[in-house]
């Protein structure tokens, strides 16, 4: 295959990143689309041997720009301690104080977020009629912000969000609501999911597990499986593994569910659109994703 145009160099800046499925996700695309392109996952604690992080992304950044890095994706647990370090941010990834992808040209350092994008794509190829009416999200991390942000965009009239840290929801919900006026944002602490699923009144139509509950390096489910009911829609944002406890529970209900692969590839279709230039063929990233999970990656 020859290869044309620009030649591209990423890299993914994060915590335990080596095992990460964005970079082979993005140059295989590229590879697919006859771009040169490297992507190198950038562990946060091999840098100053994990001394202070706002320093080490500091550091990150200048030596990315120094080398002629194109752009940085950002993970956990830099995505809100990044945005310290740049000169511009989207107004949707200002809003949620979250960025994932950096691009890195002209001297300039531009945050987006493609959570917010990745999971609103995820939902509307893989739930395409998912009722909005009253979604509950569990989790207010940067990965609950991002969907809570893509729900509210995508139409939800009512969002809650509940956290363990149940301030830590409702600042959440109180920094969205003034950029969807017509909906209605509250935070809350999960004691009050029985409460709220029970409510036939008013009642939840969908449900978004947003918290790492489910990974396998926190395996569990976090609500009581008897809540859900069979006219509920679950989604679940962790990947490793794809399949969890929550939505094998979610289809034992009789649930239509969405797995967290869809978020995970849309959001590295999106940063690959961004630095590029060039249309990825999601069909295509999907495909790849489900080999290297079926492989064990
Ligand atoms: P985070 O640590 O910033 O936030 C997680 C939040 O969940 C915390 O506020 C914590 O208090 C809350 N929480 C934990 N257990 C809970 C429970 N039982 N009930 C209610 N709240 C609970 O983490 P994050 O960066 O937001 O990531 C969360 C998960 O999302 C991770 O598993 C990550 O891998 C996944 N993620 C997936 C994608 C994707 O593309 N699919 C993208 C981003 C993040």
């Amino acid at each position: 295959m020859s290869v044309v145009g620009e030649s591209y160099l990423v890299g993914l800046l994060g915590e335990g990143v080596l095992p990460s499925l964005t970079p082979p996700l993005h140059e295989r695309e590229a590879d697919e689309q006859g771009l040169r392109y490297l992507y190198r996952p950038i562990d946060l604690l091999a840098v100053d041997g994990g001394g202070e992080v706002d320093a080490t992304i500091a550091r990150v950044l200048d030596g990315a720009a120094l080398l002629g890095f194109n752009a940085l994706n950002i993970t956990h647990p830099c995505k809100q301690r990044v945005l310290a370090h740049l000169d511009e941010v989207t107004a949707s990834a200002a809003a949620i104080g979250s960025v994932n992808t950096v691009l890195l040209a002209d001297g300039r350092r531009v945050g987006h977020n493609t959570d917010v994008t990745g999971f609103a794509s995820a939902l509307r190829d893989g739930l395409p009629d998912a009722d909005l009416g009253h979604v509950v999200v569990i989790g207010a991390g940067g990965a609950g912000a991002a969907v809570s942000a893509a729900l509210l965009e995508a139409g939800a009239s009512r969002l809650t969000v509940a956290d363990l840290d149940a301030e830590r929801a409702g600042a959440l919900a109180a920094s969205l609501v003034p950029r969807f006026p017509a909906a209605t944002a509250s935070g809350v602490s999960p004691d009050v999911l029985a409460d709220l699923l029970g409510d036939t009144t008013r009642p939840v139509t969908g449900l978004v597990n947003a918290s790492f509950v489910g990974m396998h390096t926190h395996p569990g489910i976090p609500l009581d499986a008897g809540l859900l009911r069979p006219d509920l829609w679950v989604a679940d944002v962790v990947y490793r593994p794809v399949d969890t406890e929550l939505l094998r529970a979610a289809r034992a209900a009789g649930c239509r569910t969405l797995d967290g692969g869809g978020m995970a590839v849309g959001q590295a279709a999106d940063a690959f659109r961004l630095i590029t230039g060039a249309e990825p063929d999601r069909e295509r990233m999907r495909a790849h994703f489900a080999a290297m999970i079926q492989e064990g990656r």
